[in-house]
């Protein structure tokens, strides 16, 4: 089978792209996305290959756990993004392997397994970040991360279906552990899910029960170091710990998790000793990895990997012996925070590059981070921001925060539905994005067990090399 695209399939002969220089980009977040969208007026044909057939805004994913927005508006088809730009190609795959020399990738279909290899001239990889759980892994079944549309969905089940278990709940204590939620890690994704369950128990909920009284829930922000929002210092940081105790969550610092299960949670305090926390509900929000194929690349190139397996680039984002590789977005090491701009940035500058090469310029610029500053919401109306030199709290971040979200969430139906769904949580106080299926709350289990099948074929995993 001949494509037009500059992939191969198993069966199929290698197609040169239409003779165009071919770039090829992994991923479909923020570095793949604005990558591809740099190229758009460039003599290239782009194919974007990525694990998941959406472009994931996920610092709203907080949102739609809570029931406040839906995955659709966080999420839209990559495909549909891109229909305009004629040069640009996505095919839905997980890259598993590299082939530096022969300048070619190894991508399966999720869920078949159906293995095809893509050519390229240029590459980007910008495969992003997953949850650690610091070698504890045996605890991802009870305290979910919150990293994709999954996690998500899996998290608003648990969620809505904790209070559901507490009202059919006769045994106080047991009730009383079903009301708790911990969450662990008080970076911003911790402090805005905090927030958010203590504003679903304390308004949104509030009336629909007939035996319990949602205010009543427990919602507990745990962190091992001795302050939120760390990177925001102070005095942004103890704001929003003052501002979250006001809102009814028990903020508990100095406190490292040693045990998690289905019923609780084991901690150790600061004076050394041990406590366990019932509760039916946890959310881990605390540490990150780079994805795997970051250290696979590091690998075949003889690169290194610092402690997160994130990829140490040259200064210019490329993969050192290879200029034509670049590593971009959460995934590279270049001593720069994990967040949305610096993907984008990065994702742009690696396009650029590529450009630059192509028009017989000089290439290899260092890549300069211009950082636009950071925000975090801790409830309705209320959000800390600091840009440059500026510490705002209160209202008037959080428009800031509204406004900054809304300019960059993709697509403009996204933005009018997420207003209105906006109106509905903050104005009034519903929730418009109740549903959950039982697949969806046992999300994990069930894509454990298709696993566990087999779907995909032993031979698919082999290599390229
Ligand atoms: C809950 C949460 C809240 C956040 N809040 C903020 C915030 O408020 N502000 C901020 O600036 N940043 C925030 N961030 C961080 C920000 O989202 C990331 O820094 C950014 O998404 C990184 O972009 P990326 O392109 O490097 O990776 P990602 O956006 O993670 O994209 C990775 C892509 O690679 C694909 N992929 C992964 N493995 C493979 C593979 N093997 N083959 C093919 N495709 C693959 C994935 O499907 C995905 O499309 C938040 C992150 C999370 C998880």
């Amino acid at each position: 089978m001949t494509v037009e695209t500059g992939h191969t399939s198993e069966r199929g002969a290698r197609d040169g792209g239409g003779g165009k220089h071919r770039v090829v980009i992994v991923g479909s977040g923020f570095g793949a996305l604005f990558a591809t969208r740099a190229l758009s007026h460039a003599n290239v044909q782009v194919t974007m290959v990525a694990a998941t057939p959406h472009h994931l805004f996920q610092p709203l994913l907080y949102q739609v756990a809570t029931g406040i927005l839906s995955q659709g508006e966080i999420a839209p088809a990559t495909r549909e993004i891109l229909a305009r730009q004629r040069n640009a190609d996505v095919l839905l795959g997980e890259v598993f392997d590299v082939d530096l020399n022969a300048r070619r990738l190894a991508a399966r279909a999720p869920g078949t397994g159906e293995l095809f290899h893509v050519e390229y001239d240029s590459l980007i990889v910008a495969t992003g970040a997953t949850q650690s759980y610091f070698g504890n892994d045996a605890f991802a079944q009870f305290a979910p991360g919150l990293k994709s549309i999954d996690d998500a969905l899996e998290l608003r089940g648990r969620i809505f279906g904790a209070f559901e278990l507490a009202e059919l709940e006769p045994d106080p204590e047991v009730q009383r552990s079903r009301l708790t939620f911990v969450v662990v890690g008080a970076g911003a994704t911790g402090v805005e899910m905090a927030g958010q369950i203590a504003e679903l128990a304390h308004r949104a909920l509030v009336g629909e029960y007939r035996r319990i009284d949602t205010r009543e829930a427990r919602i507990i922000l745990l962190d091992a170091a001795p302050m939120v929002l760390p990177t925001f210092g102070d005095p942004l940081s103890a704001k929003a710990a003052e501002r979250l105790r006001r809102l009814g969550v028990e903020v508990r610092l100095g406190a490292m998790v040693v045990g998690l299960d289905a019923g609780g949670i084991e901690i150790k305090t600061e004076d050394g000793g041990r406590e366990r926390i019932d509760a039916l509900t946890k959310i881990w929000a605390a540490g990150v990895a780079a994805s795997p194929l970051g250290r696979l690349l590091a690998e075949r190139a003889g690169a290194e990997v610092d402690r997160a397996g994130r990829v140490k680039v040259n200064p210019d984002c490329s993969l050192p012996g290879h200029p034509n590789v670049f590593v971009v977005g959460d995934l590279m090491a270049l001593n720069l925070p994990g967040v949305a701009q610096v993907a984008i940035q990065s994702g742009r500058h690696a396009a650029r590059q590529i450009m630059l090469r192509l028009d017989g310029e000089p290439a290899g610029e260092r890549f300069h981070y211009h950082d636009k500053g950071s925000m975090a919401t801790v409830s309705r109306f209320d959000a800390v921001a600091s840009i440059g030199r500026l510490r705002l709290s209160g209202f008037t971040a959080w428009l800031l925060w509204l406004v900054v979200h809304l300019m960059y969430l993709v697509g403009f139906k996204n933005r009018v539905t997420t207003v209105l769904h906006w109106a509905v949580s903050f104005v009034g106080r519903g929730r418009a994005e109740r549903a959950v299926t039982a697949q969806q709350v046992f999300a994990r289990t069930v894509m454990e067990k298709s696993a566990a099948q087999e779907l995909i074929e032993p031979e698919s995993r082999a290599g390229v090399e």
